[in-house]
């Protein structure tokens, strides 16, 4: 059986993710969506709040749970029984990073492989970092996340 772990920040959770997440829980049997907890980046949104609006818009894919992790993904890995780790690629950015943690994972744990999948192209200039820079200035986010986050976006800028 396939287990597979989608680790990242989520912060917030965009079109981008959801695409991976619908497109990695067609080729693995169970797909865990892991929210970091020790992430050194300054979160707009708690871990609860983006473990639930993960939940939210992954309540219709059977075979997808959402948890969140602390310290090394590779331990999460193998607490959850876990042989795959799913991360995504939209440029060559992303690349040489990615590349680096797959083969330290592979040494620290070579019996979980980590697996990319290519940004589908309608979301290759998306992050978080870009929803939020927009939606600091009240600008128009609605092509980047699901409707129902919008206002709950904008309203972290208003705290
Ligand atoms: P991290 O902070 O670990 O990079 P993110 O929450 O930003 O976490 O992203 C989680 C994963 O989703 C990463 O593998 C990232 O490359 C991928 N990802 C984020 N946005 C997109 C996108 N628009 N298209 C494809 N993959 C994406």
């Amino acid at each position: 059986m396939k287990k597979a772990i989608y680790p990242g920040s989520f912060d917030p959770v965009t079109f981008g993710h959801l695409d991976m997440i619908v497109r990695s829980a067609k080729i693995v049997d169970e797909l865990i969506v892991s929210v970091l907890r020790n992430s050194a980046k300054n979160a707009l949104f708690s871990i609860e709040e983006r473990v639930s609006m993960l939940e939210e818009m992954t309540k219709d894919i059977p075979n997808v749970t959402v948890r969140s992790f602390d310290g090394l993904l590779i331990d999460h890995a193998r607490d959850m029984d876990a042989n795959l780790i799913i991360r995504g690629l939209r440029a060559v950015t992303d690349f040489e990073y990615e590349l680096q943690i797959a083969q330290t994972n592979r040494i620290v744990n070579p019996q979980v492989d980590t697996m990319f999948l290519t940004t589908s192209l309608e979301y290759a200039y998306l992050s978080s970092t870009i929803v939020k820079e927009v939606a600091s200035y009240g600008g128009d986010i609605s092509h980047f996340v699901p409707e129902h986050l919008i206002a709950r976006i904008y309203a972290k800028y208003r705290e």
